[in-house]
């Protein structure tokens, strides 16, 4: 089983909920954990990750630099729609955080001065916690294909699922509904879609169940902050118009942030919490789909 913790919107408690999820299944479980959010990776945090076992070099992008050969004639200006060239001291310049490596620059250039070489897109990172094996990745700043980069770290879990490491896969996705998110949900049997009740929440949800739709994933719905808006209706609207079924409604809970702070999964910090109970109803509920 491989299941997507996702949500469209950040800072609703995705990784909050995911972490405690991951905590409470790997009791009876073996669980590889995905931490797909490559931009802003924090799932090893909650697991309190402070060295990795080992960290891998991903390279999938290309990049630009122009040589010697350079006349300053200016033709590859134009041709680069990221507007990465620029001139300074009498000569052609580029800004390798905005080359995306098309080599468009390098088909008009008359005098071959431009070269185009592979470059680190970021990294992938394996540790072992007490909750089983975790795969992380970071994108370098500015650098594009965070998409590829947690295909890669799809690819690792999967491998320990094919050699007994693991027998499910939860992963811990971005927010949005770009690349990362798209890698995420390939594949996966079910999203676990958490919001809470207020309207940017409403309309990231409906753009996140729209992606899993479209991959033909089911989803079921998690209201975070229960509570907290209670003229708000919008969320219990929308699952209702669309049969999306809410299995759990999560009180707002002051524990969260501490349990962050004190980087342990909120269940084992705050056991008794009203959060931490409703997380646990949650995976009696996941336990039923394993
Ligand atoms: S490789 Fe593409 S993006 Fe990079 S400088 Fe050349 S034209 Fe611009
Ligand atoms: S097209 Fe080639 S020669 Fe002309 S400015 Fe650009 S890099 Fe230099």
């Amino acid at each position: 089983m491989e299941i997507v913790v996702a949500s469209g919107k950040g800072g609703v408690g995705k990784s909050t909920i995911t972490g405690s999820l991951i905590s409470l299944l790997s009791k009876d479980y073996r669980i590889a954990s995905i931490d797909a959010d490559a931009e802003a990776p924090n799932l090893h945090l909650i697991f309190n990750v402070r060295e990795w076992e080992k960290v891998e070099e991903f390279s999938a992008a290309k990049s630009a630099k122009i040589n010697d050969n350079c006349i300053n004639c200016g033709l590859c200006d134009n041709a680069c729609i990221y507007k990465a060239i620029y001139e300074k001291d009498g000569r052609r310049w580029i800004k390798e955080y905005l080359c995306e490596g098309c080599a468009a620059c390098k088909m008009v250039c008359p005098v071959d001065a431009i070269d185009i070489f592979d470059t680190i897109s970021g990294w992938l990172k394996i540790g072992k916690t007490k909750y089983g094996p975790l795969v992380s990745a970071e994108l370098d700043v500015g650098k594009p294909n965070s998409g590829k980069l947690v295909t890669e770290e799809k690819k690792i879990a999967r491998e320990w699922v094919k050699n007994g490491e693991a027998e499910h896969i939860i992963i811990d996705a971005a927010a949005g509904i770009g690349c990362q998110v798209i890698s995420s949900l390939s594949g996966a049997n079910l999203a676990l879609l958490i919001a809470e009740p207020t309207p940017s929440s409403l309309s990231d949800l409906k753009r996140i169940y729209s992606l899993a739709n479209h991959f033909g994933i089911e989803s079921k719905l998690i209201i975070n902050k229960d509570g907290i808006n209670p003229d708000f209706r919008g969320i219990e609207d929308f699952a209702k118009e669309n049969d999306l079924e809410i299995i759990a409604r999560i009180p707002y809970d002051s524990s969260v942030p501490k349990s962050l702070s004190s980087m342990m999964p909120l269940v084992e910090f705050s056991p008794d919490s009203p959060a931490s109970k409703e997380i646990k109803n949650i995976a009696k509920i996941v336990v039923g789909w394993l």
